[in-house]
C-alpha cells in the first residue's frame, strides 16, 4: 500500500515537473532505485507497473536480475570497480558510471568475449568533490576521444549526482551546467557517442533535476522508503 502511494506521488511529480519544463512525462525515465531492497519488494514495484531498476552493487544486481523473471531494464549506477565488469556487462541496459579509461577497456574487453556491446553514461564530477566519483568537465573532449578506441562502449548520455546543498538554487545550478554540456555533445561526431539520456536528480532533487532538462531521473527511498543503512 505504502509502496503504491510512493509510487503514484513520484509519478505525479515527475509529470508536474514535466509539464513545468514543456515535456511529454512519458518521456522521462524512473530508475526506481532497488539497492538494499529485497527481491519480494522489487516485484511488488514491478507488478506496480515499475520497468526501470538500478542497483549499485554489481553481484546484487546479477543476484536480483536472475531472481526476477520479469523482463525489466537493470541499471548498474553508482562505482564501477573493472574486476566486476563481468557481472554486469550482459545484463545491464546502461552502466551509469563510466568515468575512467581502465573501465572502458575492461567493459570492450568483456563484450568482446561476449559479443555484445553496452550502453554507458559518462559520470561527471560536476562539484569536484575529492571523494566522489566521475570525470571532470574540463577533461570530456579528452576522455570521448579516447574512448574512440574501445567500439563495444557505446556513450548515450551522462549522469551525476551533485553535491548535497542547501540552497536549492545553487543545486539547479549544477544540474543546469550538465544540461548544457549534454546539449553541446550532441554535435560530437563520433559513431559511439550519442547523447540520449541525462541521468541526474534523485529522491530529493528529482524535481529540480527535470526542470533542468534531466530525462532520467533515479529514486530510491521515496519509493522503497528509508534505507536501513547507507551505502
Ligand atoms: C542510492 C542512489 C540513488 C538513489 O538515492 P535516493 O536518495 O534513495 O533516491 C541514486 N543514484 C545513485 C548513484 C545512488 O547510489
Amino acid at each position: 500500500m505504502e509502496l503504491q502511494q510512493n509510487l503514484s506521488l513520484v509519478h505525479e511529480k515527475i509529470q508536474r515537473a514535466a509539464e513545468s519544463a514543456g515535456k511529454n512525462a512519458q518521456n522521462i525515465t524512473l530508475v526506481a532505485v532497488s539497492k538494499t531492497v529485497d527481491v519480494d519488494k522489487i516485484q511488488q514495484a514491478i507488478d506496480l507497473g515499475v520497468t526501470d531498476l538500478g542497483e549499485n552493487r554489481p553481484q546484487e544486481l546479477k543476484r536480483k536480475s536472475e531472481a526476477i523473471a520479469a523482463s525489466v531494464n537493470w541499471h548498474q549506477i553508482g562505482q564501477l570497480q573493472t574486476n566486476k565488469v563481468k557481472y554486469v556487462v550482459d545484463r545491464a541496459v546502461l552502466i551509469h558510471s563510466l568515468d575512467r579509461v581502465g573501465l572502458a577497456e575492461e567493459i570492450e574487453r568483456q563484450c568482446v568475449k561476449k559479443n555484445i556491446v553496452a550502453s554507458c553514461l559518462i559520470q561527471v564530477n560536476i562539484g569536484r568533490e575529492p571523494n566522489k566519483s566521475g570525470i571532470m568537465m574540463e577533461t570530456m573532449d579528452d576522455f570521448l576521444k579516447e574512448l574512440s578506441a574501445f567500439p563495444h562502449v557505446k556513450v548515450k548520455g551522462l549522469m551525476t549526482v551533485p553535491p548535497i546543498m542547501e540552497n536549492s538554487q545553487k543545486q539547479r545550478e549544477y544540474f543546469r551546467q550538465m544540461h548544457q554540456e549534454f546539449e553541446r555533445l550532441k554535435q560530437w561526431e563520433d559513431k559511439n557517442v550519442r547523447m540520449e539520456y541525462l541521468s541526474m536528480g534523485m529522491s530529493d532533487d528529482y524535481v529540480e533535476a527535470i526542470l533542468e532538462g534531466a530525462n532520467m531521473v533515479r529514486v530510491g527511498s521515496a519509493i522503497f522508503g528509508a534505507r536501513n543503512y547507507h551505502i
